[in-house]
C-alpha cells in the first residue's frame, strides 16, 4: 500500500517468461529485477524441468529473494519458466497472494502470472464460490485459474481461452504448461506485453528494458487481444477474442514504464521529452532554470528546457537509498517526510526563478512539500509544470490509485491547486497536448486512441460495480 512518503500512482505488477533456455530461472530472475519498478512487495518464479513444476514465491525485493548466496533461483530447475513482481492492493503481501499461481488441471499443470485488474472480479468470484470453488488467495489471477479448471474444453490452451472469455478488464499475462509458454493481452491492450528472442529461446516481458538486460532481441509487441502459444516447434499467434478498440494505458508513457523501454512502438524517454516540449509551448514561464522533480520528472524537464531555451539544472537531488526501511517510519521522524527522499541543491536555487517539472500530481502532498523545500532553499519564484493532465479519476485496470475523493484535481480547480501547493503558477499539459506529444493530431472524442480514464473518466470497461469497487478490494483483503 502507498506509504506516507509516497504520492504517486503505482503499477501493480510485472511479468516475465522464458521458453527453451538452459538458464531459464536465472534469466527470469534478471528480467524481474529489470521490472522491479512495476512491483516491489513480492516476487515469484515457477519453472518446469520436463517432469515437474517448481515454484519460489516470496515477499520482498527481487534482489533479496533471487540474488546472493542464498538465492532461491538454485532451487528452480528447467528450461521454461515464468515470473512475476507484485505491488499489492488487496490482501497485503501474504505469500498466498504472490504469483505466479499454479494449479493442476485436467490435462496438466498451469501456472499464471498476471498484470492488470479484472473489472468483474467480484461478480465472478461470488459465482464461483457459490458453485463450490475454494479460493486460496485474494488475487484476480486465481479467478482465471478457477474458470480454466471448470472449463469443459479438452486442452489447456482452450481452457484458458474459455476462462478469459468470461473476464472483463485489463490483463497481460504469461502462463506456463508442461509443453507451452503462453502470452495474452486483453482485447483493449491496456497493459503492455512484448516478445523477445535470446538465441533459440523465446521471451515474454512486460517491458522491453528487461529484454535488454538479458541480452535478448526485441521482436514485437503482443497485439491487443492476441494470444501467443510458444512450443518447441515455434510460435503460433491466435486471435480468440472479439476485437475491441485499442486502449493502451497512456500513463505507462507518463510515468509507469521505464524510460529505456519502448512500448507500442514508442520509446518512453522520447515520449516524455516530447511531453515536456509540448508543455513548454502550452504553458511557458519566465524563469532562470528548469528543475525536474527526480527521477520521474527528468525527461519531461529536459524536453521543457530544450523547447524553452531555459537552462536545465539538477536543483533537487534524490536519495536513491531510501527504500523499504522508511516505508513505515516512526512518528519521531515522520515529519521529515519528503526530505528523506529529496533534498534541495541550495547553491543552485538561491535567488533563482525556477520552473519545476513533475510527471503528475496525485494527492498533492508531496508537491506541496517540494515547493516549500525549494522556496526554503532560496528560490524566488516557483512555476510548477505537470507533464500530464489533472488526475481526476481512479484506475480500475491494475494501477493503485487513491479514492477519487483523495485526488487533488478531483477536489480542487486549477486556482485551488495552485494555492494548495503554494506555487507562483501551476499548469498541466492539456489532453490534446499530451496526444500531440504521442504523435497524434489530437485526442479523438468518443473513441480515444489510448486509455486516459484517470484524466478523463472515459473508462474502456466500467467495473461491474464501480461505486463499490474499492470496498470490494478491501472486502476481499479481509475475507482471506
Ligand atoms: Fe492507465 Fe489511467 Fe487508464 Fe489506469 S485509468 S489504465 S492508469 S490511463
Amino acid at each position: 500500500m502507498t506509504s506516507p512518503f509516497d504520492d504517486k500512482l503505482h503499477e501493480e505488477c510485472g511479468v516475465f517468461g522464458v521458453f527453451g533456455h538452459d538458464d531459464a530461472p536465472a534469466l527470469t530472475a534478471l528480467g524481474l529485477h529489470a521490472l522491479q519498478h512495476r512491483g516491489q512487495e513480492a516476487a515469484g518464479i515457477v519453472a518446469f524441468d520436463g517432469m515437474q513444476f517448481t515454484a519460489e514465491r516470496h515477499v520482498g525485493l527481487v534482489g533479496d529473494i533471487f540474488g546472493g548466496n542464498e538465492s532461491h533461483v538454485a532451487k528452480l530447475r528447467g528450461r521454461n519458466s515464468i515470473g512475476h513482481v507484485r505491488y499489492s492492493t488487496t490482501g497485503g503481501s501474504v505469500v498466498r497472494n504472490v504469483q505466479p499461481m499454479f494449479a493442476d488441471l485436467t490435462g496438466g499443470g498451469l501456472a499464471i502470472a498476471h498484470n492488470g485488474n479484472l473489472t468483474n472480479a467480484r461478480q465472478l468470484r461470488r459465482q464461483l464460490v457459490g458453485e463450490g470453488a475454494i479460493f486460496q488467495s485474494t488475487s484476480d489471477t486465481e479467478t482465471i485459474i478457477h474458470l480454466a479448471a471448470r472449463s469443459h474444453y479438452e486442452f489447456i490452451v482452450e481452457k484458458l481461452i474459455d476462462a478469459l472469455k468470461h473476464v472483463e478488464g485489463a490483463y497481460s499475462l504469461v502462463a506456463l504448461t508442461s509443453k507451452k509458454l503462453i502470452g495474452v493481452r486483453d482485447p483493449y491492450g491496456v497493459r503492455p506485453l512484448v516478445l523477445g528472442k535470446l538465441d533459440d529461446a523465446y521471451i515474454l516481458s512486460s517491458e522491453s528494458c528487461a529484454l535488454d538486460i538479458i541480452g535478448a532481441d526485441f521482436v514485437r509487441d503482443i497485439g491487443a487481444g492476441e494470444m501467443v502459444v510458444i512450443t518447441k516447434d515455434g510460435i503460433e499467434s491466435l486471435r480468440p477474442f472479439p476485437p475491441k478498440p485499442k486502449r493502451f494505458c497512456i500513463f505507462e508513457y507518463v510515468y509507469f514504464a521505464r524510460p529505456d523501454s519502448s512500448v507500442e512502438g514508442k520509446n518512453v524517454y522520447e515520449v516524455r521529452k516530447c511531453i515536456g516540449a509540448e508543455l513548454a509551448h502550452e504553458a511557458p514561464a519566465a524563469a532562470d532554470m528548469v528543475i525536474p522533480v527526480p527521477d520521474s520528472g527528468t525527461p519531461a524537464a529536459l524536453g521543457f528546457a530544450e523547447a524553452s531555451g531555459i537552462p536545465f539544472e539538477l536543483g533537487i537531488i534524490r536519495n536513491h537509498y531510501v527504500g523499504r526501511t522508511f516505508i513505515e517510519p516512526s512518528d519521531r521522524i515522520r515529519h521529515l517526510g519528503v526530505k528523506l527522499k529529496h533534498n534541495a541543491n541550495r547553491a543552485k536555487l538561491k535567488g533563482k526563478r525556477i520552473v519545476l517539472v513533475d510527471d503528475s500530481i496525485v494527492r498533492g502532498t508531496t508537491s506541496k512539500k517540494i515547493v516549500e523545500m525549494v522556496r526554503d532553499a532560496g528560490a524566488t519564484e516557483v512555476h510548477f509544470r505537470i507533464a500530464s493532465p489533472p488526475t481526476t479519476h481512479s484506475c480500475f485496470y491494475g494501477v493503485d490509485t487513491p479514492n477519487k475523493e483523495d485526488l487533488l484535481a478531483h477536489r480542487m480547480n486549477l486556482a485551488g491547486m495552485r494555492e494548495f501547493i503554494n506555487a507562483d503558477s501551476l499548469a498541466f499539459i492539456s489532453m490534446d497536448g499530451l496526444y500531440r506529444a504521442m504523435g497524434e493530431a489530437k485526442r479523438l472524442s468518443g473513441a480515444p486512441q489510448f486509455c486516459d480514464a484517470c484524466f478523463s473518466g472515459d473508462y474502456p470497461v466500467e467495473p461491474t460495480d464501480s461505486k463499490d469497487f474499492r470496498r470490494q478490494l478491501s472486502f476481499l483483503a479481509e475475507v482471506v
